[in-house]
């Protein structure tokens, strides 16, 4: 089956998952260098520019207002101090600032200063990606126009498994959003969570369902769920690192033009299960000392893996990728 036929059934996605782990990682390798440079990894900062007090009731997540979390709820913060921001993920290196808010969707108010955000950090150079819930049309265009490059909306696990995680929207809403974002032009960033108690199947058919829409995201977050206290999953059993490792073969295998991101979670992992993960095909990550809320290994901390592993962080997304013709 080709790679990019859109076509991924669970049982051939399955039977890839399945291989002998070494003829599992070599594939997902050979794949990888068929379509990046295999010692470079993207890097993308996230600032959570409004906190907390969140309508949504996502089961992994401390923001939401229903999870009894005590975190308290922010304003919008002011653009300067994004562009601040910005400018010191730049000066690190990272070449994408992705600026996240605790909405179920943005309010027609918020919209101004959202675009001021967006043009701002474009004029540093960089790219933009934002993460704010459901975007209905009008939305979609102001980001686009404002020159936002990319929209971040996961889909965290299968359509099965949703409701037991999420109950205030569907997996539905969630791919309406994706295909309004695809339709208007952004490119999508789309992925999910292992270790919220589902299981090997739903895990696959979550990569499935990304990797048939009409085109796959343009970059895959695959996060290890940090339980959070006072949340619903506080207590959630760990994920088997080596299932990990496999998940992120197989999303490489199955979105071979796709930047697959280690995200949340990298601060549990050891050097050694970072490596395997880079050597399965992730390639990209965020960098800096916290997510949206949840910890993220130290800027140096990443910096002497790098240096251990012979990684240098890619350039902007447009150069990255090799020619596989080469
Ligand atoms: S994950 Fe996002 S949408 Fe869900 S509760 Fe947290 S902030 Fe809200």
């Amino acid at each position: 089956m080709s790679a990019t036929s859109n076509t991924w059934t669970r049982e051939t996605a399955q039977a890839i998952y399945d291989l002998p782990l070494m003829d599992l990682l070599y594939r997902a390798q050979t794949v990888h260098r068929e379509n990046f440079d295999p010692n470079k990894v993207q890097m993308s900062r996230l600032l959570s520019i409004k906190t907390g007090g969140c309508a949504e009731d996502c089961a992994y997540c401390s923001q939401s207002a229903r999870n009894g979390s005590k975190l308290s709820a922010s304003k919008l913060i002011e653009v300067e101090r994004v562009l601040a921001e910005a400018r010191k993920a730049r000066e690190s290196g990272s070449t994408r600032f992705c600026m996240g808010a605790a909405w179920r969707e943005p309010k027609a108010r918020d919209m101004d200063a959202l675009v001021a955000m967006i043009q701002g950090v474009k004029a540093m150079g960089m790219e933009t990606c934002m993460t704010l819930g459901m975007l209905d049309d009008t939305q979609v265009v102001q980001l686009r126009d404002a020159g936002l490059d990319y929209y971040n909306h996961n889909i965290d696990t299968s359509e099965r498994y949703y409701p037991e995680v999420i109950t205030t929207r569907t997996f539905a809403d969630r791919i309406d959003t994706l295909n309004r974002v695809r339709e208007a032009g952004m490119k999508v960033c789309s992925g999910g969570i292992l270790g919220m108690g589902e299981n090997g199947e739903d895990r696959i058919d979550m990569l499935v369902t990304l990797a048939n829409l009409p085109e796959p995201p343009d970059s895959v977050p695959i996060n290890m769920l940090m339980p959070q206290p006072d949340t619903p999953l506080a207590d959630a059993k760990p994920v088997d690192p080596i299932d990990f490792v496999r998940i992120i073969a197989l999303a490489r295998i199955m979105m071979p033009k796709s930047h697959v991101r280690l995200s949340a979670g990298r601060s549990d992992m050891s050097d050694e299960m970072q490596a395997m993960c880079f050597f399965a095909g992730a390639n990209s990550i965020f960098a800096g000392d916290t997510l949206l809320t949840a910890e993220n290994p130290e800027e140096s901390k990443d910096a002497i893996l790098f240096a251990k592993l012979g990684i240098q962080p890619m350039e902007a997304e447009s150069e990255a990728r090799v020619d596989a013709a080469e």
